[in-house]
């Protein structure tokens, strides 16, 4: 049924292959080191330097949080067995978000399985028919397929163009308004512009009425545990936790757990609680993926140079990138696509990107380095690339190695 479709995403390099990890095996290090396990992958076999996680932190192999995790499995066992709604959540599912609420400044929050799940359950849930959502052209594939699941009028602004939002915005009647935007893209490492964004809702808000009032929604999976200090978009920009905005994030990423949160107001929670399919019908969260989630919040309040080790990191490879004449599609963040396009070079602006064969390539030449960064490809982005993601758990010589890789690549041509 799907071969002649298959055989098409072959012939183009575009067919994908699920690759899984082996648990990485110790060469002279101690088993304590965790930095190493975090910034490794072994694959067939061999080890390589992970560029390809979001576990920022490297947190996801903290020995800390896994000590946590198995007490709640032993108190707990290890299934939820039932929806929240039922019997499937505990003290500790109360507690994270009660965490998270003062972690986030926000009256409340509630969690989710996923991001995926979050963002497809809480805006058809947010958005009914009478609304208007307004949405960046380069948002997370989850809030694409969360629109497409409510009933509101989509319009897609172009991509960090806060003027653009304004100008729509402007022109829909609509009842509610809601802006979507990832904080940090997750294919580019962009920031989105959210005090210009802030600034266009807050106005009409305070111009008052239900008939002309705007949520903003914002998806801080990238940001959390990155930016702010590690808390994440809206202390980057000190905007403060309106009541009309929902902060939506994942434990999935710098954190290193699983899982999602969304921070809002006492009664956007209590909305969601009763409307966002996602939670009502689905199972909850095991407690010892909970108690995991409560650690890592708790050692990314507490440990801000880990934070602080991660913007070094991030620095460094960038500078290391750009010195080599690659394009990082406007990276400020440890996500750095990058393309063996060079622009002092190029006359063309058709062949500003590579195509998918050559960064399959790229990605290739970078593995018999002993770097895994793998190439992402269409569709899940228009121009294929190399994302590289930085972690804390990462050191010098790591970068250094990624590099100098990078720039044998460059003089081999
Ligand atoms: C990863 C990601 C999600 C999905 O989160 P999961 O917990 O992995 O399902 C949602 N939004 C953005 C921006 C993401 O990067």
């Amino acid at each position: 049924m799907f071969e002649e479709e298959i055989q098409r995403l072959r012939q183009r390099g575009l067919f994908r292959l699920i690759k899984d990890r082996e648990p990485i095996e110790l060469s002279g290090q101690s088993a304590s080191d965790y930095s190493f396990f975090a910034s490794r992958i072994q694959l067939k076999g061999i080890k390589y330097l992970n560029f390809s996680s979001n576990d920022y932190l490297g947190l996801s192999v903290s020995r800390r949080i896994s000590d946590a995790s198995k007490k709640a499995m032993d108190a707990y066992g290890f299934g939820a067995g039932a929806s929240r709604l039922l019997s499937g959540g505990t003290a500790l599912h109360a507690e994270l978000e009660k965490k998270v609420a003062e972690f986030k400044e926000t009256e409340a929050s509630i969690i989710f399985n996923s991001g995926y799940s979050a963002n497809t359950s809480v805006i058809p849930a947010i958005a009914g028919d009478l609304d208007v959502i307004f949405s960046d052209e380069l948002n997370h594939a989850s809030i694409i397929d969360g629109c497409r699941l409510s009933r509101a009028k989509k319009v897609v602004y172009r991509h960090r163009d806060a003027g653009h939002l304004r100008e729509l915005i402007k022109k829909e009647k609509g009842d509610k308004k809601i802006v979507i935007t990832d904080s940090v893209f997750s294919m580019d490492g962009d920031i989105a512009p959210l005090k210009d964004i802030y600034d266009i809702c807050g106005s009409i808000n305070s111009e008052g009425g239900r008939l002309n009032s705007v949520i903003l929604y914002i998806d801080d999976a990238h940001g959390t545990g990155v930016l702010g200090n590690g808390f994440g978009a809206l202390k980057h920009f000190n905007i403060k936790a309106e009541p009309w905005i929902v902060q939506m994030g994942t434990f999935s990423k710098a954190l290193g757990s699983y899982g999602a949160f969304v921070a809002a107001s006492r009664e956007i929670i209590d909305w969601l609680i009763n409307s966002s399919r996602g939670f009502v019908f689905s199972t909850a969260l095991p407690a010892c993926i909970i108690a995991a989630s409560i650690e890592a919040l708790e050692i990314v309040r507490n440990e801000p140079a880990l934070t602080e080790r991660l913007w070094d990191n991030r620095q460094r490879l960038y500078n290391g990138i750009l010195d080599q004449g690659f394009e990082t599609f406007g990276s400020e963040t440890p996500i750095i696509p990058l393309s063996p396009f060079n622009k002092s070079l190029s006359t063309s602006p058709t062949d500003k990107y590579a195509d998918a064969e050559t960064m399959l390539k790229l990605s290739e030449y970078l593995l018999e380095n002993q770097i895994y960064a793998p190439a992402i490809r269409p569709p899940t982005v228009k121009e294929p690339r190399i994302r590289l993601t930085v972690s804390s758990a990462h050191n010098k010589e790591d970068i250094e190695l990624l590099i100098n890789a990078l720039k044998a690549y460059r003089k081999a041509g």
